[in-house]
């Protein structure tokens, strides 16, 4: 077995566990297991992409730049999903930075394979063809969400989108990323996340944040957990 070869058994990311196993073996060689590291940035705007991420366990998110230093998420990519859509779209650059949110590994293929493979318009090319709409109505449904919903269900919402992503029940956040993440100021998160801990769903300690109650979240979050989580491919 060539050394970046993965059996199937070790590769949690659904998209790639999806495909037949002829085209997995196929796309086998152009596999490669990457390390992904918390805060690591794997796109920038304006960037050349010269790999695609399909991650196991770890979290990528996308976020939409709209000032020096102000971002809000426009994406979360898990397990579900892959980083640098764009290249699938067609495009060489990203638009978004892409953030790595939560530690773990990933599969990479350079950009280049995935257009061959893209070509072929095989089951990866269906797959993906419909995980870009998924995303499409994960970035409409967070720009609706950010404008019209409070802070605690907005809140809500992501740590449920981030918890579905990772096999943990804890995840290592500061303050300063949620903020960025949601577009929100520190103290809007400290108040709102205050609020959840207050009704014992999370635990709010310095760069960590245990779920306690994924049901009593979901009733705080607002429907549109719902409405992403029912446009994911794989789910
Ligand atoms: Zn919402």
């Amino acid at each position: 077995m060539p050394p970046t070869a993965r059996p199937r058994a070790m590769v949690a990311n659904r998209l790639l566990a999806a495909l037949p196993e002829k085209e997995y073996q196929r796309l086998l060689p152009e596999l490669e297991q990457v390390k992904l590291s918390f805060a690591e940035v794997l796109y920038k705007p304006g960037t050349s992409i010269l790999y695609v991420y399909f991650p196991n366990d770890s979290i990528v998110s996308l976020l939409a730049e709209v000032a020096e230093c102000s971002t809000l998420e426009v994406g979360l990519v898990g397990n579900e999903g892959m980083a640098g859509i764009s290249v699938f779209m067609g495009l060489n650059t990203s638009r978004y930075r892409a953030l790595v949110q939560g530690a773990g590994t990933a599969m990479r293929m350079k950009a280049s394979a995935l257009r061959t493979e893209s070509d072929r318009v095989g089951s990866l090319h269906r797959l993906l063809r419909r995980y870009a709409h998924s995303l499409l109505i994960q970035a409409s449904q967070s720009a609706a969400c950010n404008r019209f919903h409070m802070v605690d269900a907005r809140l809500a919402r992501w740590l449920l989108m981030t918890h579905d992503r990772l096999s943990s029940d804890e995840f290592r956040l500061t303050q300063e990323f949620i903020s960025n993440m949601l577009g929100v100021r520190r103290e809007g998160v400290t108040r709102a996340a205050g609020d959840l801990q207050r009704q014992k769903l999370i635990s709010y300690s310095r760069g960590g944040i245990p779920v306690h109650d994924r049901e009593g979240l979901e009733a705080v979050s607002c429907n549109c957990y719902k409405i992403i989580k029912a446009e994911s491919v794989t789910t």
